[in-house]
């Protein structure tokens, strides 16, 4: 019995130790007598691990007034020393990588563009090139290393940190923690790249503090991350959040996934592109023309985006018409699971300003549902790094909140 008590006090003090954590990543600064107030715990508990987490290098205290009691007093902070974490994007056609400090100060990052159609090896051996080149760079400024976090663009088992598949990379079954872990001693994460994104956002971005919320990911394809309760919602088997792949049109177009009319090829960027070009073929002038060098086939979704900006009628109505698609999908989302924000990101995020103002009003029409009423809208707060933002937030997610993952630091 004696060493089931023993087990027990030490997991309660890893719990105690990632609630104190979780407070001062989202509070800070604080003081002592704040935290175990917040944290319904009494003051001698709160002071044995605090001395603890700052003898540790996690936890830092400052010398700034207590100006919520008037009085000079220590507060405490995380401590942005307390090490370096690795995000990692696998992208369909870059590579990005970033390096941060323990309160996700950017101390370093760089993106490469990849070729899908290259050697999968190849591409692997660039990432795992550049997260060397941020290892090396955290431990030069005397950093301990917390981890590394991938996003991918694709179905993950988390269990098997596994890409199942990705089919705008077309590859399956890539066991990625493996690969990584027998190059870097570190914990090891991988994400689907929607699901760190909304991570990211949650922790460092436009949805700090809001404990329901969904981030949409516009890229090449169309993914949602869904945080529920300040977790993110995997499902059953990590695959939550496909919602690209909800069937909106069933005689519509074929998506990548081998079924017709899904959502994500009535929203994304080429949906975009599709409209401008089939109105452009029938000599419509438009700025798109200049910007494409007269192109059709080489217009890109930023060409669209930037005539939008200079007032062309093409470019806005082409977006203004996704948007209406984006509507139809945002509203069916809002009513399953009634988030407080929606986040448009990705490229998507780029043509925010038409796309937002149509689907605000398209769920006002719908504010006779109790779900749409007093929901707010915002673009990504990291735009192209949110997925890589996302991933750090993955390495930092399970040390904050997991009471068992600082053993492997302290
Ligand atoms: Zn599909």
């Amino acid at each position: 019995m004696a060493i089931q008590t023993t087990a027990d006090q030490g997991f309660i003090r890893k719990l105690n130790t990632a609630v104190i954590l979780d407070y001062l990543r989202r509070f800070a600064p604080l003081s002592r007598a704040e935290l175990a107030a917040r944290a319904g715990l009494n003051r001698s508990t709160v002071s044995i691990i605090i001395n603890s987490l700052i003898e540790e290098g996690f936890i830092q205290e400052t010398d700034l007034q207590n100006a919520k009691v008037g009085r000079p007093g220590m507060l405490l902070t995380l401590n942005p020393k307390g090490g370096f974490a690795v995000g990692v994007e696998i992208g369909v056609d870059f590579i990005s990588v970033i390096l941060t400090d323990f309160v996700a100060n950017v101390l370093w990052q760089e993106r490469v563009v990849s070729d899908p159609a290259e050697d999968q090896i190849h591409i692997l051996d660039g990432a795992s090139e550049l997260t060397q080149k941020a290892i090396d760079m955290g431990t030069e400024q005397g950093l301990r290393p917390l981890g590394i976090g991938i996003g991918v663009p694709g179905l993950v088992d988390l269990r098997q940190g596994k890409l199942v598949f990705a089919p705008n990379l077309k590859w399956s079954n890539v066991p990625l923690r493996l690969m990584w872990s027998q190059r870097f001693e570190l914990p090891i994460f991988i994400e689907n790249e929607a699901n760190a994104a909304a991570l990211g956002e949650y922790y460092f971005g436009v949805a700090r503090g809001k404990d329901s919320f969904i981030y949409l990911s516009a890229g090449i394809g169309l993914g949602g991350g869904v945080i529920i309760d300040g977790k993110l919602f995997r499902g059953s088997s990590g695959y939550a959040g496909e919602i690209g792949h909800m069937t909106i049109d069933p005689d519509g177009e074929l998506c990548g996934c081998g079924k017709r009319g899904c959502w994500e090829t009535k929203v994304g960027p080429r949906a975009v592109l599709r409209r401008v070009r089939k109105i452009l073929t029938d000599g419509t002038p438009s700025l798109i023309n200049e910007l494409s060098g007269g192109n059709l086939d080489g217009i890109s979704f930023n060409n669209v985006v930037d005539a939008a900006n200079m007032g062309d009628t093409v470019a806005v109505e082409a977006l203004k018409d996704v948007g209406k698609y984006l509507g139809i999908g945002v509203i069916n989302l809002i009513n399953i699971f009634n988030p407080e924000l929606i986040v448009l990101g990705g490229a998507l995020s780029l043509a925010h300003e038409y796309l937002l103002p149509v689907i605000k009003e398209m769920v006002r029409e719908s504010s006779l549902t109790p779900p749409c009423e007093h929901i707010e809208f915002a673009a990504s707060g990291h735009g192209s790094d949110a997925c890589v933002m996302g991933a750090v937030a993955l390495v930092l997610d399970d040390i904050l909140r997991e009471p068992t993952s600082l053993q492997h630091i302290t």
